[in-house]
């Protein structure tokens, strides 16, 4: 197996266009490598990307995090866990210490898998993923990024380079909850998870703005547009959350797998998106209990 570990982006890319499909990009390893060992994945050749300079965090008015950085640094870095606190609670979220050591967001969103923790959370802030190759950049939805378990919209040439959370987004003035269920600690992969990002009237209960997400309830991670049009606007109560609660269950799919039945999963979709409102709801401030 040839191994390619550039010392740049350009050189990085220019590898990437060279074998198309025939490499394989390598960033944490904490999916990949365990899949090769499993003999899923046989890679002719492995590009390494961590010397391509993607280890970075920007907080401006955007958020910018290149797809090198660790799930650990998510968990620390003093200014995003301000700005997006809800990331460092996703990223907390995913292993041990150990794993979140190694993996990094771009390996995350690129497993592709419908229960890749950091989804979610990154959903319901609207992010963008840049998509970088020799000829140009793309810039495009999260939300439209991810087509199937294990399938991308990423051309053969490209490098997933930078996650960006779009101005406007700041939880600061908000509330949030990133709630998951798994099965063992170390080895947690989600049974179900669940974002939230919530902001009230001034001094109401009245959603001026909800945005939900879950993930292992359908093929891919999914918004709840449905769930939030019908909240937004109206007083959060345990009224409105009971009647959401057939909406939250019409938007999702989930099906039987090894780690929970699909009964099961609708079960927990409904626990966790009243355990989620409530949270998102103490923390943007609310009043009554929803
Ligand atoms: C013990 C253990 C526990 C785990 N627990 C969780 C958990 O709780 N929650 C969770 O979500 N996941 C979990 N995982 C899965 C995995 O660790 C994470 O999804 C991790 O974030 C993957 O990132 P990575 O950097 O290690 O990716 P890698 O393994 O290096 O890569 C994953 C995939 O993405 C592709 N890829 C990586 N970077 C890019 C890029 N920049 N552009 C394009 N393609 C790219 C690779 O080619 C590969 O197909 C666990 C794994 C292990 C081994």
């Amino acid at each position: 197996m040839d191994y390619f570990s550039p010392g740049s982006l350009r050189e990085a890319l220019d590898i990437r266009s060279q074998y198309g499909e025939e490499v394989t990009l390598l960033a944490g390893g904490t999916d990949l490598l365990v899949r090769m060992k499993d003999g899923k994945e046989t890679p002719a050749r492995l590009l390494d990307l961590a010397g391509a300079g993607l280890d970075y965090v920007q907080c401006g008015e955007d958020v910018r995090i290149g797809a090198m950085v660790s799930l650990n640094h998510i968990v620390e870095n003093p200014e995003l866990r301000e700005k997006h606190p809800i990331l460092a609670e996703a990223a907390r979220e995913v292993g041990a210490v150990q794993t979140r050591s190694l993996a990094t967001l771009g390996g995350n969103i690129c497993t592709g898998i419908p229960s890749a923790d950091m989804i979610p959370a990154l959903l319901v802030l609207d992010s963008q993923v840049v998509l970088r190759s020799r000829r140009g950049e793309r810039v495009i939805r999260l939300e439209d990024f991810v087509a199937g378990p294990r399938q991308l919209r990423l051309e053969e040439d490209e490098i997933l380079t930078e996650v960006v959370v779009p101005a406007g987004n700041s939880l600061r003035q908000r509330g949030f909850a990133f709630l998951k269920v798994g099965k063992r600690k170390a080895l947690r992969l989600s049974i179900i998870n669940l974002a939230v990002k919530l902001e009230l009237e001034p001094g109401s209960d009245v959603i001026r703005d909800i945005a939900v997400a879950m993930g292992t309830v359908a093929p891919v991670p999914l918004r709840l547009r449905q769930v939030e049009e019908y909240m937004t606007g109206r007083e959060l109560s345990e009224g409105l959350v009971a009647e959401a609660i057939p909406l939250v269950k019409e938007s999702i799919s989930p099906r039987t797998s090894l780690r929970a039945s699909k009964e099961y999963r609708l079960y927990l979709a409904e626990n966790l998106f009243k355990r989620g409102l409530e949270l998102a709801r103490q923390r943007a401030g609310g009043g009554e209990a929803a």
